[in-house]
């Protein structure tokens, strides 16, 4: 018999939340992912195969996609998906600065030039306008980030790509199930690369990641890319990756997807909860919030809020004091990276990306988080966000 612990423990109200807690996850579906992995070992088969084709098929047919191409991460998706639209030296890619370094690393990797243009300061995603002021002569493609579980504003970087004859890559690492417009994320434009890394809406037992696409010959080519380049026979027709799935990854992630709707719901009663409890605590108009746009089906793979005027590290450290899970999902945007200096990019230059990096916060959200840790968070940050307020009140009156 498996002991099922309890999911959150009320009379404990002491105890610290964590961030993320996959122990809690794992609990409700331990003997699915413990058959799937008996399966696996008993088969003896762990790169590719039936495994990784059945998983790709359910990721096709949950985003409505033709293709699906499992990889080793979500890095490696889009090293691959720049690799098979032939994008390297003397090419520009647009992207959004504010995102994981992978986002703007594969650019770099194959060989091409990363463009960074500023975001929303709402919604943290690509600003399309800026999209079409970066274009030049030497842009290839664009890689919109759905930040946070978010699409990016599809339509005009679409528009704009189609326009200017580029590809678009979705970094949609953070983003599976998110929906734009009545379509998932992954089917926006002409690829979509997911990441599996554990702390995802999908995650699974280590690393892994997986690209969709329409087209069958980028499809063809991405199948060939994974392994080294080989069409066939040991005989390649160029330089690929080894860059596979591993079939116990793709049979926890198939027990796992089933269960992903459901989970992701449970995020987004969370994120409404959050609200309702910030607005009873009378904080609501102290920190700014995350917004769903209209047309969209945020999935809070992060509930990111955002405090103003130069508290931010101040409101992060009491919350940490408090024992609540906490960090910043990115202090330092990517234009900004010491790797990418050579690019010459200047502090100041690209500002709501620099500012969103010194006043986010992200929050618990994860499905098991529970209506009671939930009301302990907003205490908490109601407390630390007193404690800030008359620390900086009193700076200024002995300023004045
Ligand atoms: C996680 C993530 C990646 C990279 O995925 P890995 O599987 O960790 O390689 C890329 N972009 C974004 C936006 C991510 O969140």
């Amino acid at each position: 018999m498996t002991q099922i612990l309890p999911l959150s423990r009320p009379q404990d109200s002491a105890a610290p939340v964590p961030l993320i807690d996959l122990v809690a996850q794992y609990q409700t579906i331990r003997d699915e992912v413990q058959t799937a992995v008996t399966r696996v070992f008993e088969r003896q088969s762990f790169v590719l195969g039936e495994e990784v084709d059945n998983f790709e098929n359910d990721i096709s047919e949950y985003c409505d996609a033709r293709h699906s191409i499992g990889c080793a991460s979500g890095t490696d998706a889009l090293v691959l998906g720049l690799m098979a639209l032939g994008i390297g030296p003397g090419d520009e890619v647009i992207t959004s600065p504010y995102s994981f370094f992978a986002t703007a690393s594969c650019i770099v990797r194959v060989g091409a030039r990363p463009v960074f243009v500023d975001i929303d300061p709402v919604t943290y995603n690509m600003n399309p306008a800026a999209v079409e002021a970066a274009i030049t002569r030497k842009t290839r493609a664009i890689i919109p980030v759905h930040l946070y579980g978010q699409c990016a504003e599809m339509d005009p970087i679409w528009r704009c790509a189609t326009k200017n004859h580029l590809a678009v890559i979705e970094d949609a690492c953070q983003a599976i199930g998110s929906v734009y417009r009545g379509r998932k994320a992954g089917v926006l434009g002409t690829m979509g690369c997911f990441s599996f890394f554990p702390t995802k809406n999908l995650g699974g037992a280590g690393d892994g990641g997986l690209i969709t696409t329409d087209d069958r010959d980028l499809a063809a080519r991405l199948k060939r890319l994974r392994v080294h380049g080989d069409f066939g026979g040991y005989n390649h027709i160029e330089v690929g990756l080894n860059s596979r799935l591993d079939a116990l990854q793709a049979a926890v992630l198939a027990v796992k997807l089933k269960h992903l709707d459901t989970w992701s719901a449970a995020r987004r009663e969370n994120a409404d909860r959050y609200r309702h409890l910030m607005q009873d605590a009378g904080i609501a108009d102290r920190v700014e919030l995350p917004t769903e746009a209209a047309e969209h089906h945020h999935i809070y793979n992060q509930f990111i809020i955002r405090v103003r005027d130069g508290k931010r590290d101040e409101v992060l450290a009491g919350l940490k004091k408090q024992g609540i899970g906490c960090a910043i999902y990115y202090p330092r945007p990517l234009h900004l990276q010491e790797c990418f200096s050579s690019l010459q990019y200047r502090a100041g230059q690209l500002p709501e990306s620099e500012l969103a990096a010194n006043e986010t916060i992200a929050l618990p959200i994860f499905a098991e988080l529970g209506a009671e840790r939930q009301a302990r968070v907003v205490q908490s940050l109601k407390k630390v966000l007193a404690e800030v307020e008359s620390r900086h009140t009193k700076t200024i009156r002995r300023a004045a």
